[in-house]
């Protein structure tokens, strides 16, 4: 799709953003902006570090100055949430929300991340129903993706995480959403992971091992465990060739990086705010021009 670059900023710009701190490093605003040129929306998108003391007054911010949604990111997803007016059933469950829709002063307030991960599932032409998946981790990304694939009735999920109490914690949240039946959790160390993994059809890394700027470690698993016949997703985006997925594909797996499920997750919030189809390629674009930037 072209990009529209006649787009100026005047009196009628309409300002989405993300909050976070640190939030310079943020892959975002590329993403965002680059959407709303292609589609020639009179639309920015901007970055706003937020001190964790200063969520009240971000949040008043919001309000008082009718910006139209934003993004939520590390670490104030969870601080945000008593601040809005509504927030969807996945928010509830999971406790945090990533993005807010701001109309009129009334906020509500989403989880993109598992949904985004699922849409970037379809896109390669994969699912988890009725399949065996393994979810290694059980930290924020984890429980969105544990989410949103149990709604889509795999045959088994299995929570593996270095520490086990997390992971059955997060076997509880999954199994009282009603998602799924056969869910359980099993520690990292634990002599069964070998025999999980290697029956599993999707193995699912939700750990930030392998993430720059420690991109040259050991898998979180032993790349003897995996086989030709899987899919092998990293959830981290920087390096999108990760470790794991460098092993996985000398076994002839199937991989697939982080930075689809980044798009998509952003694309969701993109439709929220504008109610226009998201113009997915452009983000994609933008988002691995973006991180070929931040690599040099
Ligand atoms: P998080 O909440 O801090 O959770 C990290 C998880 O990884 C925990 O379960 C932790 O286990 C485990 N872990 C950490 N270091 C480990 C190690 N050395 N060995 C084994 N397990 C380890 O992090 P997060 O926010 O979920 O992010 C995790 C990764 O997902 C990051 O790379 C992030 O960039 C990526 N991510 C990607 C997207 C996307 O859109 N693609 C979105 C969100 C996050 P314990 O419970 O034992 O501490």
């Amino acid at each position: 799709m072209p990009r529209n670059s006649s787009v100026e900023i005047d009196g009628a710009t309409q300002v989405v953003g993300v909050i976070g701190w640190p939030v310079k490093h943020s892959l975002s605003p590329p993403m965002h902006n680059a959407a709303f040129r292609a589609l020639g929306l009179n639309w920015v998108y901007v970055a706003f570090e937020v001190h964790p003391d200063g969520i009240a007054e971000a949040m008043a911010g919001l309000r008082g100055l009718a910006i139209r949604g934003l993004n939520v990111t590390i670490p104030h997803k969870a601080a945000v949430v008593p601040h809005l007016d509504e927030i969807s059933p996945v928010s509830q469950t999971l406790g945090v929300v990533n993005t807010i829709d701001n109309v009129d002063g009334h906020l509500s307030g989403d989880s993109t991340d598992g949904p985004g991960f699922m849409r970037a599932l379809a896109e390669a032409g994969e699912g988890v129903t009725e399949n065996r998946v393994v979810l290694i981790g059980a930290g924020g990304s984890a429980r969105a993706v544990a989410l949103a694939a149990a709604e889509e009735a795999p045959e088994e999920l299995v929570i593996v995480n270095r520490t086990l109490e997390r992971a059955i914690e997060l076997a509880e949240l999954v199994k009282q959403a009603g998602r799924v039946e056969a869910v359980r959790a099993i520690a990292l160390d634990s002599p069964e992971v070998a025999d999980v993994v290697n029956s599993a059809h999707v193995i699912i890394d939700s750990t930030p091992v392998g993430m720059y700027p420690h991109a040259d470690v050991a898998p979180v698993i032993s790349p003897k465990w995996l086989r030709r016949c899987q899919l092998v997703c990293d959830l981290t985006y920087n390096p999108r060739n990760t470790v794991l997925l460098q092993a996985a594909r000398e076994v002839g797996a199937r991989a697939l990086d982080g930075t689809g499920m980044l798009v998509h997750q952003g694309a969701i919030a993109f439709e929220r705010w504008t109610s226009q189809e998201a113009p997915v390629e452009v983000m994609r674009l933008a988002l691995l021009e973006a991180l070929d930037r931040a690599a040099r």
